[in-house]
């Protein structure tokens, strides 16, 4: 009897913690610019054309499998799966998109989820109406919220707008559901993910703790790739996430 439960309890420890720890690890990518750096604004924020298709070719080399958030039940089941995201909708994400037609095979679909700010569409710098409408048609861009106006939503009275506002407007233009909703600033709070809860499935931060608790949807972290990042340490933080997956 007491064999048992040993083995019992050695068995918990060695199945539940891997698979909670798999689910945490998945690389949840951080893309805003893509375009290179003219000397304006924070370089970070920049990766150029040229070291973007780098990263997907790097993707697509070691196995990788592009999943959108439509696509989360699936992250089990495909062989090391990654999100590719995109915040602020830029108008230089079109590069993005256009790389990843380049890119596609018949073994790999590079894919990715573009953050928008639905009040900014068709400002100058960012995507258009039209824009989203063929993006969003493609099968290879899923458009998701990124907010009506870009505030920090830790200090919004009423949240409203900004959710569900922006959820509705970006369903109009792509006829598609807005189910995911990336964080200004990567700023939230229980009041915030309580909110977010009623109008989407999943909430998307920056690089943050998560609490792994019940709002674990609601707390993704992401890693930020930086202008400055080199396909080496790109390679060091998707391939890193992963291991932790294995362990
Ligand atoms: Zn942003």
């Amino acid at each position: 009897m007491k064999r048992k439960s040993i083995i019992l309890a050695c068995l918990l420890v060695l199945c539940l913690p891997g698979g909670v720890l798999a689910e945490k690890k998945i690389p949840i990518l951080m893309y805003h610019s893509i375009a290179k750096f003219e000397g304006k604004g924070d370089k970070d924020l920049y990766v150029s054309p040229e070291d973007f298709e780098k990263q997907i070719l790097y993707l697509r080399e070691h196995g990788f499998t592009p999943l959108t958030f439509e696509e989360w039940d699936k992250r089990e089941k495909v062989n090391k799966p990654v999100f590719l995201t995109f915040d602020d909708g830029y108008k230089n994400n079109l590069k993005a998109y256009e790389i990843f037609k380049k890119l596609k095979t018949d073994d790999f679909t590079p894919k990715g989820t573009f953050f928008v700010i639905s009040d900014f569409l068709g400002r100058k710098n960012r995507l258009s109406k039209s824009d989203l409408n063929m993006l969003a048609a493609s099968g290879l861009i899923s458009v998701q919220s990124h907010t009506a106006t870009h505030p920090n939503l830790t200090k919004v009275k009423d949240l409203a707008a900004e959710l569900k506002g922006s959820k509705e407007a970006i369903e109009k233009i792509t006829n598609k559901p807005v189910i995911a909703l990336a964080y200004p600033f990567g700023s939230f709070n229980q009041r915030v993910i309580d909110e977010t809860k009623k109008v989407y499935d999943f909430g998307l931060a920056t690089s943050i703790n998560e609490s792994g608790g019940k709002d674990r949807q609601y707390e993704l972290s992401r890693i930020f790739v930086t202008g400055s990042m080199t396909l080496d340490e790109f390679a060091k933080r998707v391939d890193r996430n992963r291991q932790k997956a294995s362990e």
